[in-house]
């Protein structure tokens, strides 16, 4: 490393790599240390759930650069992991000893997974995925005629179920909920999610919790449901979603928070950040999974897992590093490939008092969503990529200007989308 300060970012995924990249593009010629506790370059974790288990996409692909470019940029990839931070003398020490003096610092340091607290859950063959490496450990598991049992009917758990299913596995979905993928999809939508499961001969069990796992004697492994039902099978993947990384922010007396939405239960902690995305510390800010910020739509904060919300707060955050102080003002947007079929949201559905359905030649539909004050807050949206895609974009456009919306031109699809923006 340079003598000097350097930028400093803790956590060398998606966010951290996007930060390190926009601060050479935006012009600091000083060090840059990107520290991260994974052995791997900053990579993209979307494929991890798809193409890395179906076998179409390799893991030097999910780089979000090579060996060779970081280091053209002079990029320091240090592996290892933070272990404090002193925020007056912009400092931080690594586990190994190191001490890396700062000029501004980013917290990217994503989530950790959320782990299943019943008897079984650390037996060999119950697995989660949210790395490199437990993408490596899983897809081996996915042979023909295996028996795969997927706890969580989260938008990643319904991911592996559709990996496993094109592997030609027998696949389960355990959900404790009345329905699919319940934090952040319309209920209609879901249940469309659910019948293409279905019909691609996935078994879905709703409201039903797993109690423990327990090894049998040929070796399989053996959930039982709070209803009785045992489940025998060779692979467990737990989805149950993560925790924000935010013990590092919390043990620097950094203000961190939970997440609330107007008129319901605090949801989630992560690292508080105002509209440029520096924390309640100068000169640290945060981005990417781990991130508590401010609604576009509202007056409430909120926490976002998704590649669009970590590409596009990692580079505002780096250009406040530089003392840009520019907002972020992204709307939230996520998609998930299941099977030949996309779903997308755009904006926060949990808003919506009032929903339009429009219906998208091809057996997709969108569902728009408007707040009390007829503002719209969202588009979710199911179909296959040729021709939704096309219709997905503008209605995102429409979310994202935030301009008032004639609700009976939305429903129609004889008025195009492209006319009302
Ligand atoms: C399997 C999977 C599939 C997904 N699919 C989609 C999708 O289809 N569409 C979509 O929109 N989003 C998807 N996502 C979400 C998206 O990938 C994440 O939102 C994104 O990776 C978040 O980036 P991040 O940089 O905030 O966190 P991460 O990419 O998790 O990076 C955080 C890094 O910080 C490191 N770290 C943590 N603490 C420390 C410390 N103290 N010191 C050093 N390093 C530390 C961690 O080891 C980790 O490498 C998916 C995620 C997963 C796991």
């Amino acid at each position: 490393m340079k003598s000097g300060r350097v930028m400093a970012i803790v956590g060398a995924g998606h966010a951290g790599g996007r930060a390190a990249q926009t601060l050479r593009e935006a012009g600091w010629t000083g060090g840059i240390a990107m520290i991260g506790a994974e052995r791997h370059l900053p990579y993209e974790r979307p494929p991890l759930s798809k193409g890395l288990l179906t076998g179409e996409r390799e893991a030097q692909q999910c780089h979000l650069r090579s060996q060779e470019a970081w280091r053209a940029d002079h990029i320091e990839h240090i592996v290892g992991a933070v272990q404090s931070i002193d925020a007056r003398e912009r400092t931080l020490q690594l586990a190994d000893g190191r001490t890396v003096a700062y000029e501004a610092l980013l917290l990217a340091t994503g989530g950790h997974l959320r782990r299943l607290a019943i008897a079984g859950a650390q037996l060999d063959g119950v697995v989660g995925l949210r790395t490199l490496d437990d993408a490596a450990a899983l897809a081996p598991r996915l042979s023909e005629q295996a028996r795969v049992v997927v706890i969580g009917g989260g938008f990643i758990g319904l991911e592996v179920a559709a990996s496993a299913r094109a592997r030609g596995c027998e696949v389960c979905v355990v959900e404790g909920a009345a329905r699919l993928l319940g934090r952040c999809v319309p209920a209609a939508i879901a249940g469309r999610v659910q019948a293409l499961h279905e019909r691609n001969g996935v078994r879905i069990v709703l409201n039903a919790c797993a109690q423990a796992i327990a090894r049998r004697d040929d070796g399989a492994l053996a959930v039982t449901l709070d209803s009785g039902e045992v489940l025998d099978a060779d692979t467990v993947v737990v989805g149950i979603g993560i925790e924000p990384a935010d013990e590092l922010a919390r043990a620097t007396g950094l203000e961190t928070g939970l997440s609330a939405l107007p008129g319901l239960q605090p949801s989630s902690r992560g690292i508080v950040v105002n509209t440029t995305l520096q924390t309640s510390a100068a000169g640290i800010y945060a981005a990417g999974d781990v991130a508590l910020f401010p609604s576009r739509f509202g007056a409430h904060r909120i926490r976002q897992e998704t590649w669009h919300n970590a590409q596009t707060q990692a580079s505002v955050a780096a250009r406040n590093m530089l003392g840009a102080g520019e907002p972020y003002r992204e709307a939230p947007w996520f998609w998930s490939d299941q099977y030949d079929w996309q779903l997308q949201v755009s904006g926060e559905p949990a808003l919506g008092v009032r929903t339009i359905v429009r219906d998208v030649p091809g057996g997709a539909q969108i569902h728009f969503a408007l707040d009390a004050g007829g503002q719209l807050v969202s588009a979710s949206g199911f179909g296959q990529p040729q021709g939704f895609a096309k219709e997905m974009r503008l209605a995102r456009m429409l979310v994202e200007g935030a301009a008032p919306v004639d609700a009976v031109s939305l429903a129609n699809p004889e008025v195009k989308l492209k006319s009302l923006i």
